[in-house]
């Protein structure tokens, strides 16, 4: 008998070789981040540190942990809880620090707190806005500007979606392309740089109407050249469908409302920020957190950190969904409702050319575009004798009542489906010139069975229509 040992085949020893590769986002969201080395019991769950302040030793030393930023000293900036939130969200971000907050317009804040300390040798200052996507930050960024005589440009999405019918009136401004390029020919002219604060929601809420980031500064050098400072806010798309620090070479940090998809259970209120680099902006934006209070509690980051770990799953579940819906109203768009073409349905993963398609391609690399979209009715959907403002707006009301497996209700991103008319939240009633479609419905796709959603909604058509 041969004592010859056999040696292992080929494809053995390269797969016994091979390096492992860096974790992909389902394992980072799984696993969220590595345990702090000082935790004796091994716990699989990080603990809650319900403590507010933290005890010397003997040689009058404060306790430093690993991944803590500095020594555990008071609970307003350090938490032992809040960090293991921090560095799970920045791992799934890509970013070289993390910062937690109390609401996402508490991170919002700490953005413009941080940027207004750059240095603006001309005294100088500008913000650039956008005219859509979420209103209370847009309002909150305007109001804050105006206050410090901080200039303002609005910018447009690159393509709106055209919806006759639906009383609207978007405020008019050019694309951010275009925007820049003015901006980029009068810095040449006139040197005209100074520091601006660039403001992007990528898909504009609640038209999700596309903003072209991946072209709109092109590359960094354009960004320094203009002392452009870009905040991206990713609540609505997630990491899980863009990563903006690994998608735009020139984002600077990326804004989430915490509140919404991160956590999934419509239980914590919370706000995030993820830096590309720890520069003079970051560290003004951790100090104006420590001195302004504006910090995250060790429960909600408990909470915060065990629905990040089922991030990927939800997303994805949720945006293939939101894709069911989306396209079956755009299939049936002349069979819904009492007369062909009443119902519209706006949603930037749905290959409607008019509906920034493209574009969203550009921003959203792995084909899940999120889910969140919304149902537009035109004037179309009441009788012809009917048809004005107030009829619309009425029947959009009862609709987002009528509609069984949702909850009409505000907010976005949890497990549960909710449907809202954005009219009457953003609006004062009898506004007759609104910066969004009095038909508007916006819908926040939960994880309920496809079916079941869509067929609520198809029934609380029929209840407004006046067909059983
Ligand atoms: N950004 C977006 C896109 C939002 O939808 C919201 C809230 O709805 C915020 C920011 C503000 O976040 P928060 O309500 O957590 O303060």
């Amino acid at each position: 008998m041969s004592t010859t040992r056999r040696r292992p085949s080929r494809s053995r020893v390269t797969v016994a070789r091979a390096r492992m590769d860096p974790p992909r986002l389902p394992t980072l969201c799984a696993r969220g981040a590595p345990p702090l080395e000082d935790e004796p019991t091994r716990s699989v769950v990080p603990p809650v540190y319900p403590s507010t302040t933290y005890a010397r030793d003997a040689e009058h030393t404060l306790p430093l942990i690993a991944g803590a930023r500095a020594p555990l000293c008071y609970a307003r900036p350090d938490n032992p809880s809040v960090r293991a939130c921090e560095r799970a969200l920045c791992a799934l971000e890509g970013g070289s620090d993390c910062a937690m907050f109390s609401s996402g317009m508490a991170a919002v804040t700490a953005v413009l707190e941080g940027w207004y300390r750059l240095d603006a040798p001309s005294g100088r200052r500008r913000a650039l806005v956008p005219t859509d996507g979420y209103f209370a930050v847009r309002a909150h960024i305007l109001d804050w500007c105006a206050v410090r005589g901080v200039e303002t440009v609005m910018y447009a999405p690159d393509v709106r979606s055209e919806l006759p019918g639906t009383f609207w009136y978007p405020t008019k401004a050019e694309p951010l392309r275009k925007v820049l390029e003015e901006l980029a020919q009068a810095a040449a002219r006139v040197g005209d740089a100074c520091p601006t604060l660039l403001w992007i929601e990528p898909t504009a809420n609640p038209t999700w109407d596309v903003v072209d980031v991946s072209n709109a500064l092109c590359d960094t050098k354009v960004a320094e050249k203009l002392g452009i400072y870009t905040c991206v806010d990713a609540t609505v798309l997630t990491p899980i469908c863009c990563q903006p620090l690994k998608a735009f070479p020139y984002c600077n940090v990326v804004m989430h409302s915490a509140t919404k998809y991160l956590n999934g259970h419509s239980d914590v209120v919370a706000g995030a920020l993820v830096t590309r680099t720890e520069d003079d902006t970051w560290n003004a934006i951790l100090h104006n957190r420590k001195l302004s209070g504006a910090t995250m509690g060790s429960f909600d980051a408990y909470l915060l950190a065990r629905g990040m770990r089922t991030l990927d799953v939800r997303v994805r579940r949720q945006s293939e969904t939101a894709m069911y819906i989306a396209e079956y109203f755009e299939a049936n768009k002349e069979h819904i409702g009492p007369r062909a073409g009443c119902v519209r349905v706006l949603y930037p993963g749905y290959s409607n050319p008019s509906h920034n398609h493209e574009l969203a391609c550009r921003i959203c690399p792995h084909g899940l575009f999120g889910g969140m979209l919304s149902i537009v009715f035109t004037v179309d959907i009441l009788p012809p004798e009917d048809q004005n403002l107030q009829n619309l707006s009425a029947l959009c009301q009862k609709f987002a009542v009528s509609c069984p497996n949702w909850t009409c209700a505000t907010s976005l991103g949890g497990f549960e489906s909710l449907i809202e008319h954005r009219y009457s939240v953003e609006c004062t009633p009898g506004d007759e010139t609104p910066h969004i479609p009095v038909g508007l419905l916006r819908l926040s796709v939960g994880l309920e069975d496809r079916h079941d959603l869509l067929q609520g909604l198809l029934s609380g058509i029929r209840t407004v229509c006046g067909y059983a």
